[in-house]
């Protein structure tokens, strides 16, 4: 996801109920009081500037207010679906933070102090509105105190919009964080989420967000009952009021009454015991009704998780997405901290598969350490489309390399598997095959211990492009990893991140569906290794039709394994095979979603 910022409206907590209804993305019931992410000031130290980057700081605060006016700007287009009283309360509220980034005293201010006091933006903003603040508190003849000190938060919290947009700095603040809260924030980045702890968080509940996004990924891995895109939340959830998030429905509940509550509490504890029963499964095969083995693979995000996806059952990690590696820190990982850390998760899986996923920056996965180190071009006007994954990688053959070398070492540990994201071309495949052999010869000549043969280096079928060119790509690749995110995103042209167009991110319209089937084709034609690990794949009631288009691999999240497993086990392949042509027949997403969803 593009940067977004931590925010919220200022104003008294309403105290009577609200239901808001928002995107359902990591399943179970969180109740507690509202952590607005937005109390928190955006950190960031002073910092002087030499007379030659005056103008280079000028550009950053121009270019971190033309970023706050567009996400004011999307704010205020969402307002038309709340209820008129609330659209009355916010849209002065915006209006005033759209006029103090106009040409306006304080941007006047903050560009004299870059010029003039030699100051960091960040360090000029913060200077700057402190002094507005304090100039609107002291004014004389007001008699309104509580309207001055209303206006002298406003240029405060627009001050702190500026500075989190300039810094860019991930949210930091969750040590602050009250045990068995609920976060609420207008959105959180994947950078964001890979620092909560889900032990002590009751859920996370926020603005902005789709289904499939990095940041509902990261949720439901640790297992937060969340709900995203919800629109109204941030002047609805004050602090101060009690919260209640549905993960599963979506449903959000602000100072819900008491029966309201009594219920929640019910669901809460039903929530648990149906967890305790499903784990009972761990021990049990995935294996269908009629005596068909399903592998079913679990996707790692973070190494937080490992425990979990041993718990689980799982039979390998079919998908380990390394951006974690790169997230939250300055500096890059050097090869022997990445060997350190594939080499930890290799031995914890003991002898099953771990596929490591090489990184896969750009589109809404953006990475600080990486820009910091110059190592990646500024994300283009359509990041989804520009340079990100292995087109990269390829660009950056001093930083594949180092992971490659890595992961080569750690497949001296167990077994390992490596895969290449966002491919679209046979040549992305042959260059990175030619790397992969030369870092593989490089470690033997340092006398590296290596498996004898390398491991299986595999691609991502994540782009229309690749579907369509799959019986191609198979003659080049040695296993296939579906990525169903990515792919519905990019056929239907529906970003996954984005709330407003979230109805219309469909992984079962007919055309992704076709190009599922369409890879899953070339691979078995030629025996080829093949498995699903975008989300898709972690919903029971998709099993039936999966099995029936052939695939008999699956990775998804740790938690969603057991569910999975008791639906394959009901099936038989026969059947599957019959319902899998009977939806592939379908011209209608509606029609399918009917055929499969009962609905
Ligand atoms: C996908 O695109 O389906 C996928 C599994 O990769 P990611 O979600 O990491 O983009
Ligand atoms: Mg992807």
């Amino acid at each position: 996801m593009g940067r977004k910022p931590l925010s919220g409206f200022a104003g008294a907590p309403p105290t009577t109920e609200r239901r808001l209804i928002g995107i359902a993305v990591s399943p179970g019931i969180g109740i507690g009081p509202v952590f607005s992410a937005a109390e928190q000031p955006a950190l960031a130290p002073r910092r002087k500037i030499a007379g030659t980057e005056v103008a280079a700081e000028t550009t950053r605060l121009d270019a971190a207010i033309q970023q706050s006016r567009k996400q004011l700007i999307k704010l205020r287009g969402k307002l038309a679906a709340l209820p008129e009283k609330t659209q009355a309360e916010i849209a002065p509220l915006l209006d005033a933070y759209l006029q103090m980034i106009g040409p306006s005293r304080l941007v006047r201010g903050a560009r004299a102090r870059i010029a003039t006091a030699l100051l960091a933006a960040e360090t000029a903003v913060a200077d700057e509105t402190a002094a507005i603040a304090a100039a609107v508190l002291a004014a004389p003849h007001s008699d309104n105190a509580a309207a001055q000190a209303r206006r002298a938060e406003e240029v405060r919290e627009i001050g702190r919009r500026l500075i989190r947009n300039l810094t860019n700095a991930p949210f930091r603040s969750f040590a602050a964080l009250p045990e068995g809260a609920v976060l609420v924030a207008e959105a959180l980045r994947p950078a964001d989420a890979a620092l909560l702890d889900p032990s002590r968080l009751a859920g996370v509940v926020t603005e902005e967000g789709g289904s499939d996004g990095h940041t509902a990924i990261m949720l439901r891995a640790l297992g937060v009952p969340a709900a995203l895109g919800v629109t109204g939340l941030m002047q609805a959830a004050q602090p101060g009021s009690t919260i209640v998030v549905d993960g599963g429905t979506g449903l959000v509940t602000v100072n819900p009454t008491e029966p309201v509550l009594a219920e929640a509490r019910r669901q809460v504890a039903a929530y648990a015991r149906g967890r305790q029963r499903l784990a009972r499964l761990r021990r049990l095969p995935a294996v269908t009704a009629d005596g068909e083995h399903v592998e079913l693979q679990a996707n790692m995000e973070i190494p937080a998780e490992l425990a979990l996806i041993t718990q689980a059952g799982a039979a390998g990690i079919g998908l380990l997405r390394t951006e974690f590696l790169f997230m939250n820190r300055e500096t890059l990982p050097d090869e022997a901290a990445q060997y350190e850390t594939y080499r930890s998760v290799v031995e914890a899986m003991d002898s099953d598969t771990v596929t490591i996923r090489v990184l896969d920056w750009g589109g809404e996965k953006e990475i600080e350490a990486l820009a910091a180190n110059g190592m990646v071009p500024e994300l283009g006007a359509n990041p989804a489309l520009g340079v990100r994954g292995i087109r990269m990688l390829l660009r950056r053959p001093e930083l594949f390399e180092t992971q490659l070398a890595a992961i080569l070492r750690a497949a001296a540990s167990g077994r390992v598997r490596v895969l290449l994201p966002m491919v679209t071309n046979l040549a992305e495949v042959r260059a990175a095959r030619d790397i992969y052999e030369r870092v593989a010869r490089r470690l033997r000549r340092r006398g590296e211990r290596l498996p004898d043969t390398l491991p299986p280096l595999g691609i991502m079928i994540e782009t229309p492009g690749a579907a369509l060119a799959a019986d191609a790509l198979a003659l080049e690749a040695d296993f296939f990893a579906i990525g169903t995110n990515d792919l519905t995103m990019y056929t239907l042209a529906v970003d996954r991140g984005d709330s407003d167009v979230a109805a219309l991110y469909d992984p079962l319209h007919p055309a992704v569906l076709r190009l599922v089937q369409f890879a899953t084709e070339a691979a078995l034609r030629i025996r080829m290794p093949v498995s699903l690990c975008g989300e898709m794949a972690a919903n029971p009631r998709l099993v039936p039709l999966l099995l029936g288009l052939g695939l008999r691999s699956f990775s998804m999240n740790a938690s969603a394994i057991p569910r999975v497993k008791q639906m394959v086990r009901t099936l038989k392949i026969d059947d599957c095979a019959r319902f899998a042509r009977r939806v592939m027949e379908q011209s209608d997403p509606a029609r399918i979603q009917e055929l499969i969803l009962g609905s």
